[in-house]
C-alpha cells in the first residue's frame, strides 16, 4: 500500500509534498518522511507518525531545495520501527540518493540473499533497501543506467521515485499494479503522485497516468523526459477501486467513487435481499452502499455512526484490539433500525471481524433481519503486490464457504460481488490484477511467500 509523491522545479518543494502527503494520509499511517535536495545535498526527515505529528513549519523548513520526494508507510503488523519510514537515503559511488516505493517485490528474497551472500549489510527488513543496493553495485556509470541496471533485477509491483542531488527519476512497473499520475503545477514544476487526490489539494493539473513500464526524468527547468523501459502489459490492481484509494481519486481516467457505485449497482442485480433500508459500513462502504440502494429501489441511510478519531480497524495488530477497535469506532442509530430488515454494504470481508461486530451491533439495536452484502469478491489469496492481506490462514473464505461465513458472522443472509460482476463494473477495456480473488500470481510470487513489503 503506501504512497509516494515527487515534487520538482519550484521552491517550495517540500511544502507541495507535505500536502500532497496528507492528503493521501489513507494509504498509509504509520510512519511518514520527506527527503528534498537542494543541488548540493540532500536533506530527509523521516518518523513514525501521521503527517501532521511529524511535519510542523520548523521542521519543513529545514527540508530546502527545489526537488522533494515523500512516503507514507503503511506496515504489516508488528513492522513500526522507524528504520522502516521512508524514503531510504544512502550515500553511495556517485554521492547522495533517496528513493521512496510503494508496491512489493515479488522476488524481494532471492534479490537480498544474493546481495547478503556478496556482503552486504541491511538496516531493515525493507525491499525497498535492495532497490538502493542494487544501484549503489551496479556498473554502470550514470545513475540513470545503474537504475535501469536495477529494473532487470526487482520483479513485482513498483512505484519508484528516485532522487539524486540535482534529479528525479519516476519508474512505474510493466503492470501498472499500483497507481500513479502524473501532474503540472501553477507556478511551473511538476508533481508526480501515487493519487490524483493529492493535486487537488496543491491545485496542480492532472496531465496523465505514468505509463506501466514508464521512466520520468526530470532535470534542470527541462520538460519530463520519457522512456519505456519495459513493454506496458496493464493490470492495475482492482482493490485500489474497491477499497484503497480515495473515492474522489482518478485512476486509469475512472473516478473511484463512480467505480463503487457501479460495484453496488451489480452486487444489487447479483444478490437481491428482501429489504426495508440499505445501510453502509462507514466509510469504506459508502458508495457501494449508495448504488446498491439505487440498484434495489430502496432507501439508502447512513444509519451507523463512525467516530472518526479511531484508525482504520487493521492498524492494530493483535486480534484482540481490533475487536475492541470496531465497536469504538462505529456505532448504530437505534430508531431507525428498530423492527426493520436492513442490508449493510462493505467494500470486502478480510478476516471477517467488522462483518461480525456489526450485525451483532445491527441486532442488539432491534433490526428484524440483517443481510451483509460484499461490493467485492470472496477474498481467498494473499496479495504480494502491495496490499496488505496478511497471509492466508487468515482469510476467512479461503476456508470457508458463503454459507459458512455467513454462520460465522451471525447474518440471516450473505452475499459477495462474483468476480465477474466486478468485472463488469470495472469495465471491459482493461485486465485488472484480481489476484485476491482469483490466486493468478501474474508477476510472481506466490500464496506461500511471505506479505507486504518488509519481513523479518
Ligand atoms: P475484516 O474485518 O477483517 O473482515 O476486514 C474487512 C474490513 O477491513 C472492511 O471494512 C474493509 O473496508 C477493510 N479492509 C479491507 N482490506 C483492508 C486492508 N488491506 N487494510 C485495511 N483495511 C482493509
Amino acid at each position: 500500500m503506501c504512497a509516494v509523491v515527487g515534487v520538482f522545479g519550484v521552491e517550495n518543494a517540500s511544502q507541495l509534498a507535505y500536502y500532497a502527503l496528507f492528503a493521501m494520509q489513507h494509504r498509509g499511517q504509520e510512519s511518514t518522511g520527506i527527503s528534498s535536495a537542494d543541488g548540493e545535498r540532500i536533506h530527509l526527515i523521516k518518523k513514525r507518525g501521521l503527517v501532521t505529528e511529524v511535519f510542523h513549519k520548523g521542521r519543513l523548513e529545514l527540508l530546502e531545495g527545489s526537488c522533494a520526494i515523500g512516503h507514507n508507510r503503511y506496515s504489516t503488523a508488528g513492522k513500526d520501527s522507524v528504520l522502516d519510514a521512508q524514503p531510504v537515503f544512502a550515500k553511495y559511488k556517485l554521492g547522495e540518493i533517496s528513493v521512496a516505493h510503494n508496491g512489493n517485490l515479488s522476488n524481494k528474497f532471492e534479490v537480498r540473499d544474493r546481495l547478503i551472500e556478496k556482503g552486504a549489510i541491511f538496516q531493515t527488513g525493507m525491499d525497498t533497501e535492495n532497490i538502493v543496493h542494487l544501484i549503489a553495485k551496479s556498473s554502470q556509470e550514470k545513475l540513470k543506467d545503474r537504475i535501469k541496471d536495477m529494473l532487470t533485477k526487482i520483479e513485482g509491483a513498483y512505484c519508484l521515485i528516485i532522487q539524486s542531488r540535482s534529479k528525479m527519476f519516476v519508474v512505474r512497473d510493466r503492470f501498472g499494479i499500483r497507481p500513479l499520475s502524473l501532474g503540472k503545477l501553477k507556478n511551473g514544476g511538476y508533481i508526480v503522485a501515487s493519487e490524483t487526490c493529492a493535486f487537488d489539494l496543491v491545485g496542480a493539473e492532472f496531465v496523465r497516468d505514468v505509463k506501466p513500464g514508464e521512466m520520468l526524468t526530470f532535470h534542470k527547468n527541462k520538460e519530463p523526459k520519457s522512456e519505456m523501459i519495459f513493454e506496458s502489459d496493464p493490470h492495475p490492481c482492482a482493490f485500489e477501486y474497491i477499497y484503497f484509494a480515495r473515492p474522489d481519486s482518478i485512476i486509469g481516467g475512472k473516478t473511484v467513487y463512480n467505480m463503487r457505485l457501479e460495484m453496488g449497482k451489480q452486487l444489487a442485480k447479483e444478490t437481491p435481499a428482501k429489504i426495508d433500508l440499505v445501510l453502509p459500513v462507514p466509510d469504506s462502504g459508502v458508495a457501494a452502499a449508495k448504488g446498491y440502494a439505487d440498484g434495489m429501489g430502496v432507501p439508502f441511510e447512513m444509519g451507523i455512526v463512525r467516530n472518526h478519531y479511531v484508525g482504520r480497524t487493521f492498524i492494530e495488530p493483535t486480534q484482540e484490539i481490533r475487536d475492541l477497535k470496531v465497536k469504538l469506532k462505529l456505532s448504530p442509530i437505534k430508531d431507525m433500525i428498530k423492527g426493520k430488515s436492513v442490508a449493510i454494504v462493505d467494500d470486502s470481508l478480510v478476516r471477517g471481524t467488522t462483518s461480525l461486530q456489526i450485525v451483532r451491533m445491527l441486532k442488539e439495536a432491534g433490526a428484524s433481519e440483517v443481510h451483509m452484502r460484499i461490493a467485492s469478491p470472496e477474498i481467498k489469496f494473499p496479495c504480494r503486490y502491495g496490499i496488505d492481506t496478511a497471509s492466508k490462514d487468515e482469510l476467512i473464505s479461503a476456508y470457508k464457504s458463503v454459507e459458512e461465513v455467513c454462520e460465522y458472522i451471525g447474518a440471516d443472509s450473505l452475499g459477495f460481488l462474483s468476480i465477474d460482476g466486478l468485472k463488469a463494473s470495472l469495465g471491459d477495456d482493461t485486465n485488472y490484477s484480481l489476484v485476491s480473488f482469483d490466486g493468478n500470481y501474474f508477476a510472481g510470487g506466490n500464496e506461500e511467500t511471505a506479505g507486504c513489503s518488509s519481513y523479518a
